[in-house]
């Protein structure tokens, strides 16, 4: 039906711009509106490469989730509250996952770009859907700031268009778990999640096989570039080279740099970058999606440079004053890095590397996923 897509594709939607959880909380930063402004500024997003998502409708959403869930997010964000069940059983009106006005149709919209890229790359391409990688989602219940999983929703529908093995590569700061708790004992997955140690969710320890398919590698606070590429390197790509897949997907949360207010790493955004140039060319088919990435310019410099990498475009050294003052018009509202933001933050796409020593704790988990035989 779909001829295989000549040039990468982006799935946006202005659903994003000026959406929030709430004036405290994480996500209440612009994300995905800065990737398509900053983007478009730079010359990289014309209307051939740039799509809108459709919204999912709520039959496709119970391919995975439960239908009394899907349910309760139209009542809320209908009501704009959360009955006592959505709370108890749902998750829904909670301090992380609060009831907001596209409490429905933002996740939802997120969803539909997955399960569309699951069609558009039925006959092989790449596309990038940033608002994408909300992989803590469960069945039945919003985590940790997600309330549907469209990384699932997206594998379920790269399988129903032709792709059987699917690799998911997860390099947020957190745990995939809900990725995991799908496809972790599925023989023609495998996951990789690589994510900072003893943070929420809990799940994820080194010895976690997920079911057999699932290779958790987590990291002490402070992981460095150098850490990343010796992990990339000797784990992620030997893994996904061996296992051949027809697809990969790509959680490319942002939450793992230094600058990122929730988590504790120190990556530059050249790792992502990094990552994503090779893993292009490992599987026919490549979807990218965003994840976690609390800082606004942070995560807007480091998806727009995914962009950059996925299309061969070269990262200028200083922004031209279009893209610059997309940067500088944001703001950080309640957050100490937001009064005053360094000069490159808004000049720049690309950090400064940020090398470091490869700890023992990192090459023994390496050593011991690496000898994990799937
Ligand atoms: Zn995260």
């Amino acid at each position: 039906m779909w001829a295989m897509l000549s040039r990468p594709l982006f799935l946006g939607s202005e659903i994003y711009r000026g959406s929030s959880y709430g004036p405290s909380h994480p996500l209440r930063v612009p994300r995905v509106s800065t990737v398509i402004d900053l983007a478009r500024a730079l010359g990289w997003l014309g209307p051939d490469q740039y799509m809108t998502s459709p919204r999912a409708k709520p039959a496709a959403l119970t391919a995975w989730h439960t239908p009394d869930y899907i349910a309760a997010l139209q009542r809320a964000e209908a009501t704009q509250e959360a009955r006592p069940e959505d709370i108890a059983r749902h998750h829904i009106g909670t301090v992380s996952n609060p009831v907001y006005p596209e409490i429905y149709r933002r996740p939802a919209t997120a969803a539909g770009a997955s399960i569309l890229a699951g069609e558009l790359l039925a006959d092989g391409g790449i596309i990038h859907s940033p608002a994408g990688g909300t992989h803590h989602g469960m069945p039945d219940r919003a985590s940790g700031f997600c309330y549907l999983n469209d990384a699932v929703l997206a594998i379920l529908s790269l399988r129903a268009h032709g792709a059987r093995r699917i690799a998911y590569i997860d390099i947020d700061a957190h745990h995939g778990d809900g990725v995991e708790f799908a496809f972790g004992a599925d023989p023609e997955c495998i996951l990789i999640s690589v994510h900072q140690e003893k943070r929420w969710p809990g799940t994820g320890t080194l010895a976690d096989d997920g079911g057999g398919h699932s290779h958790n590698l987590p990291v002490p606070r402070g992981l460095n570039d150098t850490e990343f590429a010796y992990i990339l390197n000797e784990l992620i790509l030997p893994k996904v080279t061996r296992f051949a897949p027809d697809a990969i997907v790509l959680q490319c949360g942002a939450d793992a740099v230094e600058e990122d207010p929730l988590s504790h790493l120190e990556l530059s955004n050249n790792a992502h970058w990094s990552a994503v140039a090779a893993l292009m060319g490992l599987a026919p088919r490549l979807l990218v999606l965003g994840g976690g990435g609390y800082n606004p310019w942070s995560v807007g410099r480091l998806w727009t440079g995914v962009w950059a990498v996925l299309n061969g475009h070269p990262i200028p050294e200083r922004l031209p004053p279009e893209p610059e003052a997309v940067l500088r018009a944001l703001e950080f509202k309640g957050n100490r890095r937001g009064r005053n933001p360094p000069e490159h933050w808004f000049t720049t796409l690309r950090d400064a590397p940020r090398p470091g020593p490869i700890r023992d704790e990192i090459r023994h988990g390496v050593g011991v996923l690496i000898r994990r035989d799937t």
